[in-house]
């Protein structure tokens, strides 16, 4: 029998389940809602069961919504925690899926699996001090510092942010529960629904949205170089399918720090240094596969 790894992109609406190896070998791969903990999970694991049947499974990666606890050392390790999503604060859910299925389990956030993922195989290789950054439903980032993923206190929260907001300019007052206008407030995909009446994917290159949605990222992507120094961004959601947003992000980025960091990436080569995912809308369920593979070692 082949021996793969099984991947768990697990998000707020839907969970998607693959087993294969990489991104040229992606087997079998199921889709379906987020319900209750319980009745999802089980979803899952039968799935990976019916797929042990065919097939060893060396481990199995879960790319999770959260906040989660991602500290293999902790007695909730695995753990979905403080999510405002009904029924899902504290469950268990690494500790189901490797009871149930007798294999290593790795759990990390959607963002950190991605970050790992585009190492392994798209737009990061090589990097060993990068972000990732999703635009979308939500605004989320992770990535590596010196080879290893971010975890720290619990894990980085970059869409929660707080960037600069002029509300004459913008009397969007943002839609963050915890936070009204953080970075996840006024540029994820429901904030450009709201301010402007009609959803990203319908509003034309040339509206007044992208010009303000770019000077929000680029505010944030400016604070994330002066904290980290990272040696490479890689930024992909949904929001970001309006291809004239990068562009515009990238100028922004430029003139807001405006030559203070002296590096080529930035001052000469910022094409190179801010892009887009290399394994596109696959890097949730590839980041679950390669979380497998580094715990099946
Ligand atoms: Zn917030």
């Amino acid at each position: 029998m082949d021996v793969l790894y099984g991947g768990i992109e697990a998000g707020g609406t839907k969970f998607v389940c693959a087993v294969g190896s990489g991104p040229d070998d992606l087997r079998a791969e199921v889709r379906f809602r987020t319900t209750t903990p319980v009745e999802t999970i089980n979803r899952a694991i039968a799935f990976f069961q019916q797929e042990q049947r065919r097939q060893i499974l060396a481990a199995i990666g879960i790319a999770s919504f959260g906040p989660v606890d991602p500290d293999p050392t902790s007695p909730t390790f695995g753990y979905i925690t403080s999510t405002p999503k009904p029924g899902w604060a504290q469950s268990d859910f690494a500790g189901t899926v490797k009871g149930a299925l007798a294999v290593p389990v790795s759990l990390d956030t959607d963002v950190n699996a991605a970050a790992l993922g585009e190492h392994r195989w798209g737009a990061a290789r090589g990097v060993d001090s990068f972000i990732y950054l999703t635009i979308g439903t939500g605004i989320g980032g992770g990535g590596m510092i010196n080879g290893e993923l971010m975890h720290g206190l619990i894990h980085p929260e970059m869409g929660h942010i707080r960037v600069p907001h002029d509300w004459q300019a913008d009397p969007y007052p943002g839609h963050c529960p915890f936070h009204g206008d953080c970075l996840e407030g006024l540029a994820s995909g429901p904030a450009l629904e709201k301010r402007w009446g009609q959803p990203p994917e319908t509003l034309p290159s040339d509206h007044a949205a992208w010009n303000l949605e770019a000077h929000y990222l680029a505010l944030a992507i400016a604070n994330i170089i002066c904290t980290l120094s990272p040696r490479r961004i890689v930024i992909g959601g949904g929001v970001m399918e309006q291809l004239k947003l990068l562009p515009l992000v990238r100028r922004k980025v430029r003139e807001l720090l405006n030559s203070y960091v002296q590096a080529p990436e930035i001052l000469q080569k910022i094409d190179d240094y801010i892009v887009p995912p290399g394994l596109g809308r696959r890097a949730g369920i590839l980041g679950a596969i390669a979380l497998a593979h580094r715990v099946a070692g």
